[in-house]
């Protein structure tokens, strides 16, 4: 395949506001020239779980040990968290009035774990989409986030056993090239995080013509139905 098979276009970004889970969408205008279409590469944005900046300020849920509603802010600290945009986050730690017992709330799409949701859901995708361990975790590093085999290996099954999602599937012929580009005898494949607002985010894909760009379709509509389910 020609290296110009893969024609970059810069996208412009959504506008903000629109509903997260609404878009999925291929930039390809519609054309009275399927023949023409064909040639062009496909971008699909699928989003993210994103990172908030701060826990949330409404009230907390009862203490679990004695039920008390009332609670003291304890102390606030940065914690350093595994994420492709998102270096670390504010966790806050409260302490129960009556009982004592401490607990900590954490910003929107991170929790306990080092891996935001978004981390999670980045490294499973990429799974689907027909890498190897290895494949998926150069592409995270590509794309900004070092990740271990174990760590994409323990995402992929927690995934399956809590949605069934992904089900088992091939692997395809497709390698990291650097800079965000996967390459192989299956085609030709170009990855981007796209953050367009603090409560939105996107994995931008496009592909490149070639005799397996539909079934490539496929597998990322086959995630987004995944990413829209667990939104
Ligand atoms: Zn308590």
């Amino acid at each position: 395949m020609p290296p110009r098979a893969l024609s970059l276009q810069q996208r412009p970004p959504a506008q903000g506001g629109r509903r997260v889970r609404a878009i999925l969408q291929g930039s390809t205008r519609p054309s009275p020239l399927s023949a023409a279409r064909a040639s062009e590469p496909l971008t699909l944005r699928l989003p993210l779980a994103s990172v908030g900046s701060a826990p949330p300020t409404n009230l907390l849920p009862a203490c679990t040990r004695c039920g008390s509603l009332g609670f003291n802010l304890h102390q606030r600290d940065w914690r350093q968290i595994k994420d492709p945009q998102c270096p670390r986050v504010l966790v806050v730690r409260h302490v129960c009035k009556r009982c004592g017992r401490a607990r900590r709330a954490y910003p929107p799409g991170v929790g306990a774990g080092r891996q935001s949701d978004g981390l999670r859901q980045l490294s499973v995708v990429l799974y689907w989409l027909g890498l190897s361990y290895l494949g998926v975790r150069a592409a995270l590093a590509d794309l900004g986030c070092a990740l271990s085999c174990t760590s994409i290996r323990r995402n992929v099954a927690d995934a399956h056993q809590a949605t069934g999602w992904p089900p088992a599937s091939s692997r395809l012929d497709l390698q990291p090239a650097g800079s965000g580009v996967l390459r192989g005898r299956d085609g030709l494949v170009c990855l981007r995080l796209e953050q367009t607002t603090n409560a939105a985010r996107f994995l931008v894909v496009q592909i490149a013509p070639g005799p397996n760009a539909a079934h490539l379709r496929w597998r990322l509509h086959e995630a987004a139905g995944w990413l829209a389910r667990a939104a």
